[in-house]
């Protein structure tokens, strides 16, 4: 259109990785940024590194992150933007590319329904959104699954828990997610979803909520993979 042109012309969109102009039918990214985005393609591997982080801990079906987590590099800032600077687009961009590439796997063609990882209230409150449901509605997009938002919550508030050692953390997680409305999920394949993937902790805690659950199968998916 010609009035977009014109006002790209003052303000142009910018690739959210490297700011330079977007130009048509570019979105987000530029082609250059998209190509490179560091992929793990971990979602073709059944034994990968990301499932063996869950090995003896829950009985998952299958586990993958989108993207390393390249620090100081453009997966650390796109997650930045999105999550601290509120760049909405950019994470459900991201997520339904994650889908795409989802779709593409047997291990995880048959998910259902996605649950992302419910956050604190109180970062709920300051952050103004859940990093992780707006991942899943991308990647729900792509799939054309729906993304349950409701089922799966938090019930209680840990304080610092990032500080804490895996151990510690384990303890702290335990027990702090419900599960509501578990007729929406039973005897389903359901995907989890969260932003970046460190010790999964919380991502192990959750899967052990969901599969508490009568007939669930549990896989999950990361935006990124941040090896620790
Ligand atoms: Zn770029």
């Amino acid at each position: 259109m010609w009035t977009t042109d014109f006002l790209n012309l003052f303000f142009p969109n910018l690739c959210q990785a490297c700011d330079e102009p977007l130009v048509k039918h570019e979105n987000i990214l530029c082609l250059s940024c998209l190509y490179k985005l560091p992929k793990t393609n971990f979602h073709m591997h059944e034994n990968n590194p990301i499932s063996r982080i869950f090995w003896g801990r829950a009985n998952i079906h299958a586990a993958t992150s989108f993207l390393f987590f390249n620090k100081g590099g453009s997966v650390q800032k796109l997650i930045h933007q999105f999550k601290y600077k509120s760049k909405i687009e950019t994470g459900r961009y991201l997520g339904e590319l994650l889908g795409k590439d989802l779709l593409q796997s047997d291990l995880f063609n048959t998910i259902d329904v996605i649950i992302p990882v419910p956050l604190h209230k109180k970062k709920l409150h300051t952050r103004g959104f859940n990093q992780s449901d707006i991942i899943a509605e991308g990647i729900g997009k792509t799939m054309h699954v729906p993304a349950i938002m409701d089922t799966l919550i938090r019930t209680e508030f840990t304080e610092t828990q990032t500080k804490k050692a895996r151990y510690t953390r384990w303890e702290n997680v335990k027990g702090k997610f419900g599960i509501q409305n578990p007729q929406t999920i039973e005897g389903k394949h359901i995907l989890l979803v969260d932003d970046v993937l460190t010790t999964g902790a919380t991502l192990e805690a959750c899967a052990q909520t969901l599969l508490e659950v009568p007939n669930t199968k549990v896989s999950l998916a990361t935006l990124a993979y941040a090896q620790v």
